[in-house]
């Protein structure tokens, strides 16, 4: 089957140089394997994204060397444009009578008795899902709106990720019942997500371990929704000099900083040699790159950036 990957980049700020690393690396995988990419607008939450943005991230993207197939700013692969998809979905979800509403404030979820995972997020103890209907009544009475939760059944789901290996959690001990639409009404990521890129019919999903963890509730979800799960693929995390993670709020490592700092070619040399694809940062462009790609180079951990 022809390889379809995707990067879904979620137009709230610049790229850092984390995000163009698995930009890179979806790149390469569908090249190296004479497939298509997808570039998909992840801008659910519109308070939080603007196309503004995504204008800019394309332009990044491009002044990279990194190209795709399909998508960009058009409305059939923008998220705040896909209510409909997400819609057929949760009624889906509902009619297996695995959506219930969860009333609860943010506080009230973390002092939920529940395990911490190891990512910090919270499972969520399953309080609302015990409410009878007189009490949701009262709630609704008292004016609080709900979030929509999925009930996540006690199975371990285990997937086979093209770079980190086995992974496996069981969805009610180490997941919980997660939410798939929020109180004002938008669609969360973990629903979206996967209504997205089943449609769109990708079939492998290159994208930060920071997202391995959502793996086997979407694997899951797939399945509950009859679609076929693609093949996951998550890549290293990129650590600042001083061990931090980074994120779109540092403005010393993001595309504004770099693109004053690099040409394009010094760059993607960075960001090879943090994808274990050369010996040392040297310059070099995408296209160069596909010959020697292989995911057997790429490391399984978080990478320590060094700057020149
Ligand atoms: N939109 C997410 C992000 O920018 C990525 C989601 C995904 O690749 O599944 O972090």
């Amino acid at each position: 089957m022809r390889v379809r990957g995707r990067f879904a980049p979620t137009p709230s700020g610049r790229m850092h140089l984390g995000n163009l690393l698995a930009a890179l690396l979806a790149w390469l995988d569908a090249r190296s394997n004479r497939g298509e990419l997808v570039l998909r607008i992840e801008d659910l939450d519109t308070q939080r994204t603007s196309p503004e943005f995504a204008r800019q991230l394309m332009d990044d993207l491009r002044w990279l060397g990194l190209d795709w197939d399909e998508g960009g700013l058009e409305p059939a692969y923008m998220q705040s444009r896909r209510t409909i998809w997400y819609e057929e979905a949760f009624q889906v979800l509902e009619e297996k009578g695995l959506i219930y509403p969860c009333y609860c404030t943010r506080s009230e979820r973390m002092a939920a008795t529940a395990p911490h995972r190891d990512d910090g997020a919270v499972v969520y103890s399953g309080k609302c899902y015990h409410l009878t209907a007189l009490e949701r009544a009262e709630l609704e009475r008292a004016g609080r709106r709900p979030a929509w939760r999925v009930r996540c059944p006690d199975l371990e789901v285990a997937l086979e990720d093209g770079n980190c290996g086995r992974y496996a959690e069981n969805l009610a001990h180490d997941c919980g019942d997660f939410i798939v639409r929020r109180s004002d009404g938008v669609f969360a990521y973990q629903l979206a997500v996967i209504v997205d890129d089943a449609l769109m019919r990708v079939n492998h999903v290159v994208r930060g371990r920071d997202l391995l963890c959502s793996a086997p509730r979407q694997a899951w979800l797939y399945e509950v929704l009859g679609y076929e799960p693609p093949k996951f693929f998550h890549t290293p995390l990129l650590l600042a000099p001083d061990g931090r993670r980074l994120a779109k709020r540092d403005h010393d490592l993001d595309m504004g900083a770099l693109r004053e700092r690099y040409t394009a070619q010094e760059l993607t040399g960075l960001l090879a040699f943090c994808a274990g694809l050369l010996d040392r940062p040297e310059k070099v462009t995408a296209g160069e790159l596909i010959s020697q790609f292989s995911w057997s180079k790429v490391p399984k951990n978080d990478v320590m950036i060094c700057l020149s």
